[in-house]
């Protein structure tokens, strides 16, 4: 299975989708918000929202803040206990990820961003990319950017500036935490339903309580039971790899606002700044390296990942020879050239908190996003390799996009849980997720790889890539998208 079958599949539904304007214009019709509600399923909402981590409760606020959705009833169900209001400790958490600008620009759009910059963020300015086993390296910075690539956040900080703005739409969105769903009930497809069944989605919850919605959205995470529910195809898979999240002391610098990965054999090593003391350590290796890492006492600990960053013994001789005649080419064509020019040396980390964690680390992808009177978002309809620090940017491109499609169907006076507009939702997301989730994928791949001739194309491909400075900013356009 490979993710050129997912794009094959995307691509088929798209076509289909384009085909079936009878059953759209059908399905628009049953939408519509004047169906009958009174069965004993309990009360109908406009949207419920199953999930409330970073990405559910961020599409809970955006339609909570939205003046069209004044009067929906809007529900978000939470397993989880409300958390509270954070009470920020001087050390931070080892859960953290890095808001690309658009991300940032969603969480301003109702108000949780001034929160955030409150408490803490740390912005990123450089990024230095390199590999264990050649001299090559990739470099993003101001020069090839405007303004801040990214920052990086701990994700109780994200939540709580969003919980904080959910806070003030109470009277438009009703919170339940501790609240699980047990159970949903799809409607039945439009061929086989006849005047007395119900087109909305029943929830049964674990407490015994039943409701049903105009449209669900599932932000439920990666072992979706919407999903599940829906019989949506979920293709998926283990990269045999944990991550090993933790906060790093580094001796006092100047500016810490450079972010460093290191590709290695094992997986990559990312070191992400939190203010010029500490930086965020996810350093993603097999199971049983990552079980040996995290039993080893502090000291041990610090001085394994000191080996793994600046470790030489991995390098293949002719990947460097090739390199260093390509880096002379490129300094004979264009002296400015920026082929290893300005490399700088990662940090030399001294110390370690005592928060580290480890997470497995998997791929899937939902073959739809949507059925009648159902969206997935977030991890519910793609979960990736945390290499690129996209998995949490892809949930909020999914809260941006679903908010606009959903205001659009208000205006229109489409029903909510309208297929047409769904569809549409499906389609915009999964033209920007696929060949995010391809990349992401095939980079891991290729540098979990110590074949020569691999490891001479990839380090030939990063070194040209890093001299050619249009094809950075583009690179970079797309990946803060
Ligand atoms: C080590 C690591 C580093 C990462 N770094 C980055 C990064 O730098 N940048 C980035 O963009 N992304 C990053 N990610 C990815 C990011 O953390 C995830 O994409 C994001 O947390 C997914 O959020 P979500 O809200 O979709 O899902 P989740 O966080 O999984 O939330 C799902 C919620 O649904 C609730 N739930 C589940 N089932 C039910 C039910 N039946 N009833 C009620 N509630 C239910 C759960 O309690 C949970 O709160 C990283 C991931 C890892 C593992």
């Amino acid at each position: 299975m490979s993710l050129l079958s997912i794009t094959v599949t995307a691509l088929r539904n798209i076509v289909a989708r384009g085909r079936c304007s009878t059953c759209v214009a059908s399905q628009r019709l049953l939408s519509t918000d004047n169906h009958a509600t009174g069965d004993d399923s309990g009360p109908l909402y406009d949207v419920v929202i199953s999930g409330g981590g970073m990405v559910g409760c961020a599409m809970a606020c955006a339609l909570g803040h939205e003046a069209l959705f004044e009067g929906k009833k809007i529900l978000l169900l939470e397993a989880a206990p409300d958390k509270g209001e954070l009470k920020l400790l001087p050390t931070y958490a080892n859960r953290v990820c890095a808001l690309s600008p658009a991300s940032t620009a969603l969480l301003d759009s109702f108000g949780a961003w001034e929160h955030i910059v409150g408490m803490r963020a740390q912005p990123v300015k450089r990024m230095q990319v390199w590999e264990s086993c050649s001299d090559s390296m990739i470099t993003f910075n101001k020069d090839n950017m405007q303004g801040t690539l990214a920052h990086i956040v701990e994700n109780d900080v994200t939540q709580d500036a969003i919980t904080r703005q959910l806070n003030k739409v109470k009277d438009r969105v009703e919170i339940r935490y501790e609240t699980k769903v047990k159970k949903y009930k799809m409607p039945k497809p439009m061929s086989n339903m006849t005047k007395l069944d119900s087109p909305w989605v029943k929830l049964r919850l674990e407490n015994g309580d039943a409701l049903q919605t105009r449209l669900l959205i599932g932000a439920d995470g990666f072992r979706s039971l919407v999903r599940e529910s829906c019989n949506i195809h979920n293709m998926s898979w283990d990269y045999n790899q944990r991550a090993i999240v933790c906060t790093l002391q580094l001796p006092t610098q100047t500016e810490n606002n450079v972010a460093w990965q290191r590709f290695t054999p094992t997986g990559p090593i990312a070191i992400l700044p939190l203010d010029d003391e500490h930086s965020s350590l996810v350093w993603s290796t097999t199971p049983e390296d990552a079980k040996h890492l995290l039993a080893l006492p502090n000291d041990s600990f610090v001085d394994a990942l000191n080996d793994a960053l600046w470790e030489n013994s991995q390098k293949d001789s002719t990947a460097v020879y090739a390199g260093q005649l390509l880096d002379q080419l490129i300094r004979s064509i264009s002296p400015a050239g920026t082929s290893t020019a300005g490399r700088q040396l990662p940090p030399h980390i001294t110390g370690v908190d005592d928060n580290r964690g480890a997470f497995p680390l998997g791929l899937c992808h939902a073959t739809n996003y949507v059925k009648s009177g159902v969206a997935l978002i977030g991890d519910a309809a793609h979960r990736i390799h945390p290499l690129a620090g996209q998995g949490v940017n892809l949930g909020f491109g999914d809260v941006a996009c679903l908010k606009n499609i959903l205001t659009q169907a208000v205006k229109d006076g489409a029903g909510l849980g309208s297929i047409l507009h769904l569809s549409d939702y499906e389609r915009q997301r999964q033209r920007q997720i696929i060949p995010v989730m391809a990349t992401v994928d095939g980079l891991n791949r290729l540098y979990r790889n110590k074949m020569s001739p691999l490891v001479l194309l990839r380090s030939l491909g990063l070194q040209t890539t890093n001299a050619l400075n249009p094809l950075k900013d583009l690179i970079m356009s797309k990946a803060i998208a």
